[in-house]
């Protein structure tokens, strides 16, 4: 096994990937901005290093800084976490070319993934179920464009192939406002991305969000972990995630399950994965898949006992998988609610000094945090301080025992949205289960 791994992320992620590596007896490297210095996982870790000053694009962006740090450390392998470089395929290359592993799957399947265009059509030739939509990028030609959209019908969606954080996408009502919008996201694509290719797709007026969790090792052994409904999403960012997606018949999911981990194989994937799709109608539909840890990992790992982060490192390192999906059972239902420092109803961020806090505990409940007393939530960075996930035999359980810890927590100093999450415990429609993507903006009547 690895001596010693880079964690190449900070906060709650980083002291996760901490714990994994703790738990396997590899010593570990952290990396921190000048505003991470005093971080608990940066005390925690077994080296660290300095990599620039707060704002991201000057540290935890900085790749030729972690490499160095990597190089300074003898670390013989990075863990990028999620965000920040973790879907970077230059990012990855160059990891390998300096002679680390790099933790996830190889810089060109990264690279197919994170284009949409291309993973949507690796993902049609595996037989997954894709959004109907255009036969890949489209053209410059208008009537072409018009004659996809009147093919595909009225509302569609036109998305920026190297998209990415919900932004980049466009819906479209009316053919008068097609060429134009086309045009406008091009312009965008361009700008933000740096790649003006777009596609265009079905618009699903009401569906749910509901993801596939896999792991692969390199002997093209994959398994699936089932399922996540993930449908509170406040601008596309997700805030409660739970495991498994009430509501839908297991032979359906069990189906496309087995689909994922066969398209896993088809492109010879490595490490763990998340197969996103939009479920409207009884269908589910592909939307695009994440080449690295999810921050909803949580509730899968309580509901297989599998731990994700341990697995990507095993299969990083060239271990076969410690499971084959037989030895994968579900027990119970779990829940993860984000706890972010911001206002619950306005959303502002409230970054600053948590002056009191206090965890929940009891059964079935984790919280992954690196929050404490004293600690001042940076403004440069997400707003996300931290996770409870609670766990029962039943979701009504699951449900029961977050509502306890909500009302437990206790973090004063700044703002957090925990009032938000109370509301959402007992709100009707949530504890029926199977609300779509729109369900929280419009209960907050906002418009995204
Ligand atoms: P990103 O990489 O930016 O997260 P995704 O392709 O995953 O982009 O889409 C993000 C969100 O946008 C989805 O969760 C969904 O809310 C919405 N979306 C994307 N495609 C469609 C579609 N065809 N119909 C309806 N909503 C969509």
């Amino acid at each position: 096994m690895f001596d010693k791994i880079l964690i190449a992320n900070r906060g709650e992620i980083a002291l996760r990937i901490l714990r994994a590596c703790q738990e396997m007896g590899i010593k570990t490297v952290t990396v921190h901005s000048q505003a991470d210095a005093e971080a608990k996982y940066v005390a925690l870790s077994d080296e660290s290093v300095c990599i620039g000053p707060a704002p991201s694009n000057l540290s935890y962006l900085n790749t030729q800084a972690i490499i160095s740090a990597a190089e300074v450390t003898d670390a013989q392998a990075i863990h990028p976490g999620y965000g920040f470089l973790s879907e970077n395929a230059d990012f990855a290359e160059r990891v390998e070319n300096s002679g680390f592993a790099f933790i996830g799957p190889r810089s060109e399947t990264i690279r197919l993934m994170g284009d949409k265009v291309s993973a949507k059509e690796a993902m049609k030739n595996a037989g997954v179920p894709c959004v109907p939509g255009s036969d890949g990028a489209l053209t410059d030609e208008p009537s072409e464009i018009l004659a996809t959209a009147q093919k595909i019908g009225y509302p569609i969606i036109i998305k920026a192939s190297g998209g990415g954080g919900g932004r980049g996408m466009r819906v479209v009502h009316t053919e008068a406002a097609l060429l134009n919008s086309v045009a406008m996201t091009k312009n965008e694509a361009q700008t933000t991305f740096g790649n003006p290719v777009v596609y265009m797709e079905k618009f699903l007026e009401n569906p749910r969000h509901i993801e596939f969790q896999v792991l692969a090792d390199q002997h093209n052994n994959v398994i699936h972990l089932w399922d996540r409904d993930c449908s509170l999403q406040r601008r596309h960012q997700k805030i409660i995630e739970e495991a498994p997606a009430p509501g839908v018949p297991e032979r359906q999911k069990n189906k496309l399950a087995i689909r994922c981990a066969d398209a896993c194989k088809k492109i010879n994937y490595v490490g763990a994965g998340t197969f996103e799709f939009l479920y409207e109608n009884d269908e589910f539909y592909f939307i695009e898949m994440n080449t690295r840890l999810q921050v909803e990992h949580p509730v899968t790992e309580s509901i297989t006992s599998v731990d994700i982060v341990q697995e990507q490192i095993k299969a990083a390192f060239g271990e076969k998988l410690s499971f084959r999906q037989k030895d994968i059972d579900i027990n119970g239902h779990s829940i993860e609610c984000r706890i972010n420092a911001e206002d619950p109803y306005k959303f502002t961020p409230s970054p600053g000094i948590i002056n009191r806090f206090h965890l929940p505990g009891g059964p079935g409940i984790r919280v992954d945090t690196h929050a404490y007393g004293g600690y001042k939530v940076p403004a440069h960075y997400d707003s996300m301080i931290g996770k409870i996930i609670a766990s029962g035999s039943t979701r009504e359980q699951a449900i029961a025992r977050m509502r306890i810890a909500l009302s437990e927590i206790v973090i004063e100093g700044i703002k957090t949205n925990i009032p938000l999450h109370i509301d959402l415990m007992n709100d009707l429609a949530f504890k029926n289960g199977g609300v779509s993507i729109h369900y929280l903006e419009n209960k907050l009547g906002i418009k995204s």
